[in-house]
């Protein structure tokens, strides 16, 4: 049995400490699905000049947002690591010469989720980082080398957004989003549901030109090595497809194999 792969708007950071619809979807995938051995994260929080992993037995909790109240910043998810998993992505995405940093740790795109999708921080996890300097087709081939740890009862987990545009965000719509958010976002669910890439690549490459719904590419590229991890035998279910501020939208991905 194949473990499924997730893409998880993750929006606010408050989203760690509170509990709304939102967060009650997370909960329930770590009810849902089997339990994984590891997980691996593609947070949007880490977007480096090449491709890292950490493979501490204790990451650091990276408390990567500012201004929030301190009830946020008290918040531990002292998940452990696994070096023998980090090795493995390592020799597994040897091309993209991952090498190791444990200069970040997990960042709150991580934890903002686990904590809701597993609470007792019971389950390794280890952090690859977004290369800037990839193409999206590159990125989408390095997500397509982590398909095989499907197989191996790892979890694949993208987390970042869709659509996101700090510099846009209309705090008097905190539950809304602007038209071409929405006509974005739904466009790329559909080219998802049809497996499309040329055109989600097209979707993405123009919305980054225009600068309406991404300006830059961190929170949207996670979906794109999610996509890679992904088969044509994969049901995909989209959930949590809800905006807020105007510029960010929440929708969020499963694909489950149903060979
Ligand atoms: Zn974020």
């Amino acid at each position: 049995m194949q473990m499924p792969v997730i893409f998880v708007g993750h929006g606010s950071p408050m989203n760690a400490i509170e509990h709304n619809a939102l967060t009650q979807q997370w909960e329930r995938l770590g009810e849902a699905i089997p339990r994984p051995k590891a997980i691996v994260v593609v947070s949007a929080h880490w977007y480096t000049k090449q491709t890292y992993v950490n493979d501490q037995e204790h990451p650091r909790q990276v408390y990567d947002m500012y201004g929030f109240p301190e009830r946020l910043y008290e918040l531990r998810y002292p998940v452990s690591g696994s070096q023998a998993l980090a090795t493995q992505l390592q020799q597994l995405l040897a091309t993209a010469q991952v090498t190791v940093d444990n200069e970040w740790g997990i960042d709150h795109g991580t934890w903002s989720v686990l904590t809701h999708m597993y609470p007792k921080a019971d389950i390794p996890v280890v952090q690859v980082s977004i290369n800037r300097n990839m193409s999206l087709e590159a990125s989408y081939q390095l997500g397509k080398q982590l398909r095989v740890l499907r197989e191996q009862g790892i979890l694949v987990l993208g987390s970042g957004n869709i659509v996101h545009h700090l510099g846009r965000v209309d705090w008097e719509q905190p539950e809304s989003g602007y038209p071409e958010a929405i006509v974005f976002d739904e466009a790329i669910q559909a080219a998802t549901k049809e497996r499309n890439k040329a055109e989600i690549f097209r979707l993405a490459l123009s919305a980054h030109e225009q600068r309406q719904v991404f300006a830059t590419w961190e929170h949207f590229l996670p979906f794109i090595y999610m996509l890679g991890a992904t088969t044509s035998t994969d049901n995909v279910r989209v959930f949590n497809n809800e905006y807020q501020y105007g510029s960010i939208s929440m929708t969020s991905y499963i694909w489950t194999n149903i060979e």
